[in-house]
């Protein structure tokens, strides 16, 4: 996590860095993510209660709650923590007017440049960033925008043309890039970056991997065989008998499931590593263990060391095969996987 912190640093060298720690540090829990990012110039999430637990960790610098609030009660709590909040429609500007009034709060107006998830049209952005200008409740005021295809080349520029032009005259600091964006395109990079999945080592592009990115991951799921098949030609393996060896095969059991994170929708073939030998799954994933061919790995026994992801299986790939992202498996990891944090 910290290395890929000082690449997202090298990257957008001179600007604000907003670690984004939403979800629990995409599943690598928000303990973690305080220690691993602990260079960071502020941490951005969208969970008010995990804002409290930040404070109360003693994380002292700015935290930015990315969907703004949700309640009056949020913005009693941002003014009581100083939580910078985003405002996407008026009436969070309502409650902060209502609330803030006597200790005022940061605030982040935000710009809908294509994406029409959050934030405000131009014209409505422009009196929204007014109206915060003039008021008492507010302290500090900045704008941001966020892309819906920062990961396609050239993806951003019209979103980019959108935000510059509904900023024109306007003098505040601004925050547009993702990880996508910080990786691909400079000239939104800005005064504040907001990455995310590539401080945890994932990539967020579909045609570009993580290592060749410079990034490591920060998560591995691992566990071990706990036992193996001898199956003959024809004989099947796992629910629905999806897969039938074409040849006498060692299968091993591996203790990972669905119930663990493991994608259910990773068919046979998604890479796994055995003993630190690339290998294959076979059959369907099932909720406590998956079966892997162990042909490339004749030595494996039971209680060999398998990598479901990490730094020799990309959770990209595991992503591919399943028909999902990165993003995904690692906010998916289950709760009941023993957790082990290991300093590099
Ligand atoms: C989650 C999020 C990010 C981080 O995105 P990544 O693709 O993970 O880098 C940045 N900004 C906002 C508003 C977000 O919600």
């Amino acid at each position: 996590m910290r290395h890929n912190l000082s690449v997202a640093r090298a990257r957008a060298s001179g600007c604000f860095l907003w670690a984004v720690v939403k979800a629990d540090g995409y599943g690598h829990g928000l303990d973690n993510a305080l220690v691993g990012f602990d260079d960071a110039d502020g941490l951005a999430l969208v969970e008010f209660d995990r804002a409290a637990r930040l404070r109360e960790r003693g994380w002292t610098r700015p935290v930015l709650m990315l969907e703004g609030a949700f309640d009056e009660a949020d913005v009693a709590q941002a003014a009581r923590q100083r939580l910078t909040l985003v405002v996407h429609e008026l009436r969070q500007l309502d409650w902060i007017e209502r609330l803030a009034a006597r200790t005022g709060i940061d605030v982040v107006v935000k710009l809908n440049s294509g994406m029409n998830r959050l934030g405000f049209d131009p014209a409505g952005f422009r009196d929204a960033f007014e109206r915060a200008r003039r008021s008492p409740s507010v302290r500090a005021l900045s704008t941001m925008t966020h892309f819906a295809d920062a990961d396609l080349a050239g993806g951003a520029d019209a979103a980019l043309r959108r935000f510059e032009a509904a900023m024109h005259g306007l003098d505040a600091p601004r925050s547009l890039a993702n990880s996508a964006a910080i990786l691909s395109l400079p000239a939104a990079h800005a005064s504040a970056v907001r990455p995310g999945i590539m401080l945890y080592g994932a990539t967020p592009f579909a045609e570009r991997d993580a290592r060749s990115l410079g990034l490591r991951a920060a998560m591995t799921l691992e566990s071990r065989l706990i036992a193996v098949q001898s199956v003959s030609p024809g004989d099947a393996v796992g629910y629905g008998s999806t897969f039938r060896a074409e040849r006498p095969m060692r299968v091993g059991i591996v203790a990972c499931g669905y119930a663990d994170g493991y994608p259910r929708h990773a068919p046979t073939g998604t890479p796994v590593a055995v003993d630190a030998v690339r290998t294959r799954t076979v059959g369907r994933v099932s909720m406590d263990m998956l079966a892997v061919d162990l042909a490339p790995v004749p030595d494996a026994r039971i209680g060999a060391r398998v990598e479901l992801w990490g730094e020799s299986i990309a959770i990209d790939e595991v992503a591919g095969a399943a028909g999902t992202i990165g993003y995904e498996l690692m906010c998916a990891l289950a709760a009941r996987v023993p957790r082990r944090v290991v300093d590099a």
